[in-house]
């Protein structure tokens, strides 16, 4: 859970901070979307999944961001998967960072998430939509 969600749930957090970024409250929205870190994962998104640039501002927009691809169910779907890849890459990053105390590493998630998505479809064949 983020922060925020800990914080509404009466759970004493001694930060409210984000932990990739350390400038605003942690907030899911926040985390997948405002971040910067977030920024530069959906850049990076956008490049491998060649479509326009990203710009989103809920995960709800995450969710739904594979519907408004051009090109087809099967680039929609590719789409998709890639940014279930990146939300998953992103908050077990986040939360190494958190109950490890790693550093914030931007390239381990970059790197992840290409690995991941190929695994995914490799393996599942697709995705379930
Ligand atoms: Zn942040």
């Amino acid at each position: 859970m983020t922060r925020d969600a800990l914080a509404r749930r009466n759970v004493h957090i001694q930060s409210m901070s984000c932990p990739m970024c350390g400038d605003t409250e942690e907030s899911v929205d926040h985390l997948f979307t405002g971040c910067m870190v977030a920024t530069i994962l959906w850049q990076h998104v956008a490049n491998w999944g060649n479509i326009q640039s990203i710009f989103v501002f809920s995960v709800d927009n995450l969710v739904r961001l594979h519907l408004s691809v051009e090109g087809g169910s099967e680039k929609r779907q590719w789409i998709h998967a890639l940014v279930y890849s990146a939300v998953s890459c992103l908050w077990n990053e986040r939360n190494a960072v958190v109950l490890k105390n790693k550093p914030v590493y931007v390239e381990s998630i970059l790197s992840n998430t290409t690995s991941y998505c190929r695994f995914w479809v490799k393996h599942r064949g697709g995705v379930v939509m």
